[in-house]
């Protein structure tokens, strides 16, 4: 039995997370501040004796003698990270030194979950792991994409100077059950709408690429990368689905999924938006023999019966 620290463990990947791991018989610690995250999507594991959920900021030090830590600590929707740009790059850059800092004392393995925010407004496509990123570092997406990766810089310097067994997964647009109603991101925005028979909004004319994997094979991948051995590979690897829709193209299926009488509107594009974005997964593919496994038809429907479920509740 391993004790696992989860940072953002209430948040939605991190409940995800912090399920697998007690499913695999590990003691976990999940911490959060509950910023963006959610009591209830962890509330089924608080009678868990092997489940602690403790309140902290991790722009604070924190200490607890544990084996691996997974850092997810960090609004993840351009709504919620904007909101408070300075704490966004407090949360990256502070968090990291503080759980790198906890990983060095007790010789944890520690994992990073970057993001494919990193690789900015690509103009390689897809985008490989060596390609290095076109971000504006004074736009209002910078204190998330510069945050995360100044977080990397940490990670690798870590290792390097002082032998911390990191890895770093760089995460592309993932969804599923527990994503907030009003987390700001596409695919709840849509299907929110979609069952309310609300106007779908689309940023700009729709023409703007995503590639959406869904938490499952997410969860799966942060898996292998933190168990991989030699521990050598430590990253970063992408962990993504590779198939692209156009935001249009996403609209419109999820008002066929959900048989939806939405009409869609065209509301301005905000700033710094990337227009195309899809990973190459070749180097998760070869070192982990990880892909996606699930469909996004199906993921998506999967989603559409929580949320269906969700706003039948009083949320
Ligand atoms: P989320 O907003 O649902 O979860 C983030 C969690 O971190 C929340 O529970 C929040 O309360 C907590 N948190 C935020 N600031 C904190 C702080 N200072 N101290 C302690 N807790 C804090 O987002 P998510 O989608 O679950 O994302 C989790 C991680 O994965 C983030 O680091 C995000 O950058 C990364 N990521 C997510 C995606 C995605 O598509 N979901 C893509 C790339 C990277
Ligand atoms: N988007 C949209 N309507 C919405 C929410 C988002 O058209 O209600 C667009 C957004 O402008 C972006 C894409 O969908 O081009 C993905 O946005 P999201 O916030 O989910 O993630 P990110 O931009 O960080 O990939």
């Amino acid at each position: 039995m391993k004790r696992i620290l989860v940072t953002g463990g209430a948040g939605f990947i991190g409940s995800h997370l912090c399920e697998k791991l007690l499913s695999e018989g590990n003691e976990v610690i999940a911490l959060d501040n509950f910023f963006t995250g959610n009591k209830k999507n962890i509330i089924h594991l608080l009678d868990n004796p092997y489940f602690e959920l403790i309140r902290h900021d991790v722009t604070m030090p924190f200490f607890a003698e544990i084996d691996e830590i997974y850092n997810l600590a960090c609004p993840a929707s351009p709504v919620h990270y904007q909101y408070n740009a300075i704490k966004t790059v407090k949360t990256s850059v502070m968090g990291a030194i503080n759980m790198l800092g906890l990983a060095k004392r007790v010789n944890a393995k520690i994992l990073q979950a970057s993001t494919s925010e990193v690789y900015g407004d690509p103009e390689i496509h897809p985008q490989p792991e060596t390609y290095w990123g076109n971000v504006n570092p004074l736009g209002i997406r910078s204190c998330y994409d510069e945050g995360k990766r100044v977080a990397e810089t940490l990670f690798i310097n870590y290792r390097r100077q002082n032998k911390v067994r990191i890895k770093i997964v760089r995460i592309f647009n993932t969804y599923g059950p527990k994503m907030h109603p009003n987390d700001g991101r596409v695919v709840s925005n849509f299907i929110v709408q979609a069952l309310q028979n609300k106007e779908i909004t689309i940023y700009g004319d729709g023409n703007q690429t995503r590639s959406f994997q869904y938490i499952d094979d997410l969860i799966s991948g942060l898996d292998k990368m933190m168990n991989y051995t030699p521990e050598d590979f430590y990253g970063p690897v992408n962990i993504g689905n590779p198939e692209e829709f156009t935001i249009f193209e996403l609209a419109q299926l999820i008002i066929k999924l959900t048989n939806s009488k939405s009409k869609i509107s065209f509301l301005p594009l905000p700033e710094d938006d990337p227009l195309q974005r899809k990973p190459d997964i070749s180097l998760a593919k070869e070192m982990l023999k990880w892909e996606p496994t699930i469909h996004p038809k199906d993921g998506l429907l999967k989603t559409i019966d929580y949320f269906d479920n969700l706003l039948k509740e009083d949320f």
